[in-house]
């Protein structure tokens, strides 16, 4: 076969049905899930879980938030036997929110950055706290405080699982999610534009400059040089960008589950999608 024959057949619409079908099962496996972004179950969101669970990689037993009940509602999706919940993960409990001793927060962002759901307002130097009704309880915001001045307090009494979540706030919580994934892109995107218009000017500015010496006509040639080859890095990183919600399905050490927002003021907050939750997470399990 050649190879323009095995691209035709690698294109077939008979080909991309098994990826359609696990497309469409990974939809139906994700709308069964909490979507507190917590990355407990070791993936970095609920999404990519699904995935994994899509394609017969993952048991449908890793997911704290959604407890048994999640537990049996994955199991039926998927065709199996419920599983107890794996320990690895963490234990069914009561629904927790994220509370700021505010007399103790330095205003250092890093909370925010680290909410998969925008549920913290603040700004740079300044006190910071947690919108109750938007927070999931991921706890995702508790390790990187600097100053641990971050309490998880539990709201829901003995309920736990889907009894202390609803559906309704799980679609809430994967709208917010969404929105800041794509604002944070954007963000970027913005910024990129910024420096790359910046780095323009400068390159014409040196073209336009006069060397009075040999010594300094070389200078402008390095100075030139060094820009042109930083404008062509950002070039090729723009290129190379992975595209939305095309997080690895792969299990982590560390959640990125980063995904900074929306009330308030995050402009001065970088993407923390690629922002690594440490290891040792002081999460309540
Ligand atoms: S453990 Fe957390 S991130 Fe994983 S599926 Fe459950 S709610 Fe989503
Ligand atoms: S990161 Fe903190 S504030 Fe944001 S949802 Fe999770 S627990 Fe709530
Ligand atoms: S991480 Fe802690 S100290 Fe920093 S802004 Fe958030 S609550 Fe305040």
């Amino acid at each position: 076969m050649t190879a323009s024959s095995a691209d035709t057949a690698s294109a077939s619409p008979a080909d991309a049905r098994p990826d359609a079908d696990l497309a469409a099962r990974a939809d139906r496996l994700e709308a069964l899930l909490p979507q507190t972004q917590c990355t407990k179950c070791g993936f970095q969101g609920c999404r990519p879980y699904a995935e994994a669970m899509a394609r017969g990689e993952a048991d449908c037993n890793r997911c704290p938030p959604g407890g048994a009940e999640g537990i049996r509602r994955l199991a039926a999706e998927l065709g199996v036997a419920p599983l107890p919940l794996d320990p690895g993960h963490g234990t069914e409990q009561p629904r927790a929110v994220a509370r700021i001793d505010e007399t103790l927060c330095i205003g250092c962002t890093l909370c925010i950055q680290a909410c998969p759901v925008d549920a913290i307002v603040g700004a740079a130097k300044q006190m910071h706290t947690v919108l109750p009704d938007w927070c999931t309880g991921c706890d995702l915001c508790v390790a990187p405080c600097p100053v641990d001045c971050i309490a998880m307090i539990p709201v829901t009494g003995e309920r736990t699982g889907w009894d202390a979540w609803s559906q309704q706030q799980a679609d809430a919580a994967r709208d917010r999610y969404l929105a800041r994934k794509q604002r944070l892109v954007r963000e970027r995107e913005e910024n990129e534009a910024r420096l790359a218009a910046k780095a323009a000017a400068k390159l014409e500015a040196l073209r336009q400059e006069a060397a009075s010496s040999e010594a300094e006509r070389q200078a402008q040639e390095r100075k030139k040089a060094i820009i042109q080859a930083a404008i062509e890095r950002a070039r090729q990183k723009r290129q190379a960008a992975q595209p939305l919600n095309a997080a690895p399905a792969d299990p982590v050490d560390r959640p990125d589950a980063a995904p900074a927002a929306a009330g308030p003021d995050h402009s001065d907050h970088s993407d923390h999608s690629d922002h690594p939750v440490p290891s040792d997470t002081k999460r309540p399990q």
